[in-house]
């Protein structure tokens, strides 16, 4: 086949970029049971991936443990890939550890325009563990952004022989390989002997290009018994947009009322997701921090996203000078 693509359906030589973070995909375990970045990434110097069925490029971006990746590096990450697309590219991987992976994911998802397929993927077990999933998980990655199926589904995550989509995946189990998972909807599509097989589209998709991205954009969870302490220590201003992750439905205790009215005078955004795994936050409640009266206090919804994305969705719709009824707009993600 020389230098072709073989996967099912695909019978032209694709050129992928392949942009590695770090991660636990490529990290070892050490003699003493420890996992620990290498210097040089065994993911990224193995020359037998694919070989001879994609052209791919390699861009060791950065070597970070997840924990450590910020908004800046997610930035730097979609510049590297519009520059790709310029060039010419026709589909992009990205390696990176797991634990905020689903952030620079969605991220990417809401600030590149969804022209060329975009897959992350990751590892639970690093290199050279027993059953380590990161080759594997890399060259199926490699298959989704290769396939021609795999355009307009906005950026995706290739983990254990699943395909989801950055903006619902989440991971929900520290160690085990099936841990992305997508609460509610479920994967878009699945991997099965090296090729992609799609079930599900989204309804609607949002960008958003920006060119910088803003600090001071917070994530508070409500729990029983909460009060205005913790929205008092954010009553600064330094802080730009906020994020709680309510109670079930999308629900406050009512002590925190006092502490979200001074920090809404100050004319800081605040978003309403759930706490809960599945469904989404909504206004059905009329009782002291019940969602219809956090809403009339001007709280906005964002329904689907969990926390930690709708974090990013307001720190992008921030970064883009969004405000008032055009970030409300723009935070609204289902269709109804
Ligand atoms: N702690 C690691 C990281 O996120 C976990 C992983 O990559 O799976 O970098």
């Amino acid at each position: 086949m020389g230098n072709q693509f073989v996967g099912r359906g695909v019978n032209v030589v694709k050129k992928i970029l392949a942009i590695h973070t770090g991660g636990t995909i490529s990290m070892s375990q050490n003699a003493q049971g420890e996992v620990v970045p290498n210097d040089q990434n065994p993911i990224a110097q193995d020359a037998t991936i694919l070989a001879g069925r994609v052209q791919l490029i390699t861009d060791e971006m950065f070597n970070l443990p997840s924990p450590h990746m910020t908004p800046v590096q997610m930035l730097q990450i979609k510049q590297r890939i519009l520059k790709a697309e310029a060039q010419g590219i026709d589909g992009v991987v990205i390696t990176h550890g797991t634990d905020t992976l689903e952030e620079t994911a969605y991220f990417l998802d809401l600030t590149l325009p969804n022209t060329i397929p975009v897959v992350v993927t990751g590892a639970m077990r690093s290199s050279n563990e027993v059953g380590s999933d990161g080759l594997y998980n890399f060259q199926s990655a490699i298959e989704v952004a290769a396939a021609d199926a795999s355009r307009d589904n906005g950026v995706m995550v290739v983990m254990n022989d699943e395909i989801h989509t950055a903006r619902y995946v989440t991971k929900t189990h520290t160690t085990n390989v099936a841990t992305f998972r997508t609460p509610t909807f479920g994967p878009i599509g699945l991997v099965t002997k090296g090729h992609p097989m799609y079930f599900q589209k989204l309804i609607q998709q949002t960008t958003c290009d920006i060119d910088h991205v803003i600090d001071g954009v917070y994530l508070l969870k409500a729990y029983a018994g909460m009060d205005a302490s913790l929205f008092d220590a954010l009553a600064t201003d330094q802080t730009r947009g906020l994020v709680i992750e309510g109670v079930g439905a999308g629900n406050l205790p009512p002590a925190t009322l006092p502490g979200i009215q001074r920090l809404l005078d100050r004319q800081i955004p605040i978003v309403l997701v759930s706490r809960c795994y599945n469904g989404v936050a909504e206004d059905i409640y009329d009782y002291p921090g019940g969602g219809i009266g956090l809403c009339k206090m001007g709280l906005l919804l964002c329904q689907g996203l969990n926390g930690q994305k709708a974090r990013i969705k307001l720190l992008v719709g921030l970064s883009a000078g969004l405000t008032g009824s055009a970030l409300a707009d723009f935070l609204r993600t289902a269709v109804s």
